[in-house]
């Protein structure tokens, strides 16, 4: 395929009309932080870099196991016992070779999410735990970044759009109760909330209106979504 970086590229021919060249034009200048490269991570990443976002980083400090291979779509057979984002990232590349792609192989913590996470547009959270969720909502907090949150388990999966100072943080949305380890999971359920978490990302990224104040349930077997309503005067932090 001849390369064609303009935001007229045929590749992005049909999203065109949708987003129109300036938005097009605003996902080619934004950076993505997809923080997790599990199953929703394998999503997220692959449909923002498919779009047309100029610099997407991509971070986890994990390597693949045989029990990623039902859900994390961009690893294979071949990517036992290798990191994450390094696989990640080979894949990306050949996918959209217009966008930047940054592996970083590293766990986020307090001590480092600055020097990792850095100064982007957006931060998509694509973790299994909420440890690492509150690290990242506090971060995005203190440097007034948006963040997009989004957790799956057995079932079910949860979608939250978090704009410092517009709406409540993870911190006061948090179960108070926080689970670890592997959780029991069917791929799609998982994709369904990485589709929508990337679908938010893209419109938000092109300038379109999205959601902020509610969080979205979903029950993949009774195909149910509730949206609760989340008063931005109950996060105490901002
Ligand atoms: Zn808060």
């Amino acid at each position: 395929m001849e390369k064609d970086c303009s935001v007229k590229s045929r590749r992005y021919s049909r999203q065109l009309s949708l987003l129109g060249v300036e938005g097009q034009n605003r996902l080619d200048s934004s950076r993505v932080a997809v923080v997790g490269l599990g199953g929703l991570g394998s999503i997220v990443s692959q449909y923002l870099v498919a779009a047309g976002v100029g610099h997407v980083k991509i971070i986890d400090g994990d390597v693949v196991e045989p029990s990623n291979l039902n859900r994390q779509v961009l690893y294979d057979e071949e990517s036992i016992g290798l990191p994450k984002a390094y696989v990640a990232a080979w894949k990306l590349r050949s996918l959209n070779s217009c966008t930047r792609v940054e592996p970083v192989y590293a766990w986020v913590r307090e001590d480092n999410v600055e020097s990792i996470i850095g100064d982007v547009d957006l931060i998509v959270d694509c973790l299994d735990n909420w440890e690492t969720r509150l690290i990242l909502s506090r971060y995005a907090r203190s440097r007034r970044i948006p963040l997009i949150h989004g957790a799956v388990e057995s079932y079910y999966g949860q979608l939250y759009f978090y704009i410092p100072g517009e709406s409540a943080c993870l911190e006061c949305i948090a179960p108070r109760a926080s689970r670890k380890g592997g959780v029991s999971v069917i791929g799609p359920s998982v994709g369904v909330v990485a589709s929508l978490e990337a679908s938010l990302a893209i419109l938000y990224l092109a300038g379109r209106e999205v959601a902020t104040n509610e969080l979205v349930i979903i029950d993949s077997r009774s195909l149910s979504i509730d949206k609760i309503k989340i008063d931005n005067k109950s996060c105490r932090c901002s």
